[in-house]
């Protein structure tokens, strides 16, 4: 019989303790380098530049989660975007024998692997960059679109926890954008979604590197998220 193939991901981060990034959950993110799109506010242009990983990284994680076995419940695989990577489903299956649940945050680039991948995950953040008429744009990879909207059809179907998640930044979205687009996730089913602010530092546009005058202020998405609380089980808005 052939020895099992060495997983090769390019980790690039492991925090070891967050209940911020798998709901209800005492969990770790395993962060994985590379990603296709180029979102103007990406915070980790760092990390965009894919590569293979040696097979002592994933190792290292591996040693990390035998000591951890017991005291956390989660494991998060977060990017970049994680589903790039071919050994992923490999890495999720080994993290589940050893007894962890599994989460995904994903920006939807990927939807068959998805879900191939789905079965074997517990909850899964998607990104939701925007609208169809516009998501191009914001995420900087022409054609994309196509994709981005499978993906959220794969988790409407998927029978597995989710939740989406827009970035907002003052040159992506108006008030009426967001609420817009807030309004079509709810109809579609979405039940869980969180608005985050874009960060203006390390930003791989520099042109978001500040608030857009006239943009939505956090009152405005205060308000709007009170307002459109009871179309979700959860509507939340994070800095
Ligand atoms: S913010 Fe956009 S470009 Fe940056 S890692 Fe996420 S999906 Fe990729």
């Amino acid at each position: 019989m052939d020895a099992p193939r060495e997983i090769r991901l390019p980790v690039a981060g492991l925090t070891r303790l967050t209940t911020l990034d798998f709901p209800e959950r005492l969990a770790g993110v395993i962060f994985l380098q590379g990603c296709p799109l180029a979102c103007g506010y990406c915070h980790n242009p760092q990390m965009l530049t894919p590569r293979r990983g040696e097979t002592a990284e994933w190792a290292s994680v591996r040693d990390f989660l035998e000591r951890r076995r017991g005291l956390l419940e989660g494991m998060v695989f977060s990017g970049g975007e994680p589903v790039m990577h071919r050994d992923l489903p490999a890495a999720v299956r080994e993290v589940r024998a050893l007894g962890f649940a599994v989460g995904l945050h994903t920006a939807g680039v990927y939807p068959q692997r998805l879900q191939t991948l789905l079965p074997r995950l517990d909850w899964v953040g998607l990104d939701v960059k925007g609208e169809a008429s516009r998501v191009e744009t914001i995420v900087g990879h022409p054609g994309i679109a196509p994709r981005l909207a499978q993906s959220l059809d794969v988790m409407l179907e998927g029978g597995v926890d989710f939740e989406c998640r827009t970035t907002l930044h003052g040159r992506d979205f108006t008030l009426a954008d967001i609420e817009r687009l807030a309004l079509t996730l709810a109809a579609r089913g979405v039940r869980h979604y969180a608005l985050q602010l874009a960060r203006h530092d390390q930003c791989l546009d520099p042109r978001y590197a500040a608030p857009v005058p006239g943009g939505p202020s956090r009152a405005d998405l205060e308000g709007l998220v009170a307002r459109l609380a009871p179309r979700f089980e959860t509507l939340a808005l994070r800095a």
